[in-house]
Formats: structure tokens, sequence, C-alpha cells
């Protein structure tokens, strides 16, 4: 089975390669779409967009993911807006040092947070196979690690026991994260409906 997946960013792309089953070939982006628009209200309105866009262009099926950051002291922020919540062209390191000034003076039991992830396969007729991921966790005072992405230096998973997902091993984030939990529901909707993305 051949998808499309409808991610620019390298980071997850490569993540995401590892995650479906293995009868899915899952092939690049094509190069002449430019970026889609995210605009949606939800995470799964925003993986909806991409993946239309991708699947419009190739005719073929395409997946899409979003992820949010649920900051609770931070009333849910930056929840979909996490690309973008040091401004339209923050750095990863613009965001998380917002997310570390935003949070000054916040005690550790009240510094909890989640990832959130909706992957998404949207068929060339239209319907679509959606699934959820979470990861609790809670912010670090201050970055620690050098893998990862995004806000991976300052993410310390609460079932790891106090090490960040950067301070962890790609296998190790991967077992456990918000992404790869979208994804392996996900592969099990493709593999119980495994015509539903031909
Ligand atoms: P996206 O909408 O799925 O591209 O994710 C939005 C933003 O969330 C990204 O730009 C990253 O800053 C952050 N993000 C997404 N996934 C991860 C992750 O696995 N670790 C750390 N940050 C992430």
């Amino acid at each position: 089975m051949q998808i499309v997946l409808a991610t620019a960013n390298p980071d997850k792309g490569a993540e995401i390669r590892n995650m479906l089953p293995e009868f899915v070939q899952l092939l690049e982006r094509p190069s002449e779409v430019g970026e889609v628009v995210e605009d949606g209200d939800t995470l799964e309105a925003n993986a909806r967009l991409k993946a239309v866009a991708i699947c419009a262009a190739s005719g073929l099926p395409a997946v899409a993911d979003d992820t949010g950051l649920e900051v609770d002291a931070l009333g849910g922020a930056p929840g979909i807006h996490a690309a973008r919540f040091a401004g339209e062209n923050a750095t990863y390191a613009d965001n998380v040092n917002k997310l570390l000034a935003d949070l000054h003076g916040v005690a550790a039991p009240q510094r909890t947070a989640r990832f959130r992830t909706v992957a998404l396969l949207r068929n060339p007729d239209g319907s679509e196979l959606v699934a959820h991921g979470v990861v609790e966790g809670t912010i670090t005072e201050a970055p620690r690690g050098e893998s990862g992405f995004g806000y991976d230096p300052v993410f310390a998973p609460t079932e790891v026991g106090g090490a960040t997902f950067a301070e962890m091993t790609d296998d190790a984030k991967n077992a456990i994260s918000h992404r790869a939990r979208a994804f392996a529901n996900l592969s099990d909707l493709l593999t119980s409906k495994p015509n539903s993305g031909l």
C-alpha cells in the first residue's frame, strides 16, 4: 500500500517512517506542493488540511499528523499553536525560551503538561482514518539533552522518571511518544481495515 507523507518537517518524517506497518510504502511529500496554511481550530482540523492537500495533489492516500503541547499552568497554551508560540517565524529555541519565561516562578508540581497528536489518513474517495496519541509529562526548569526537536529538551515524560525526551534515545522516545501512540493506533486501524488506504 502506498501512502504519501503530508509533513514537510524532516524531524517528524524520520520518526513516522518507522511507525507504520511494513505493508505501507511511505512516499515523500510532493515538492511542488506549497506550505499548507494550518488555520484550523483543532489538531484534527489541521491534520485534515494537510492530508487533503497532499491527497488531492498526488491522487494517493495521504497521512498527516498535527501535535499540540498543553501546559496546565498556562491554561492549555501553547496548545495547537505550539509551532508559532513565540511568533510567526519562531525557532524551536525561541519557543522553548518563551515557554520557560512564561512558567517562571511556577513550582514543579504545577508544571504538568502533555503532548497530544492526531494522525489522519485521507483517501482519494474522501474516507478517513483518525487516530489519537497522548503522553503526560512535566516542563523542566531548564533545557536538558541534545536529541529530538521542538520542545523535547524541556519535556520530561512522567513514565520515565526525570529524563527529558532530548536526553532519551530515538527508540526510547518512540516507545512512548504522543506521535508513536497516534501512529500505533492508526496502524491498528489500517491493519484491521487493510483496504481502506488502497
Ligand atoms: P506540528 O503541528 O505537528 O508540526 O507540531 C507543532 C510543533 O509542536 C512543532 O513545531 C514542535 O515545536 C512541537 N512538537 C511536535 N512534535 C514534537 C515532539 O515530538 N517533540 C517536541 N516538540 C514537538
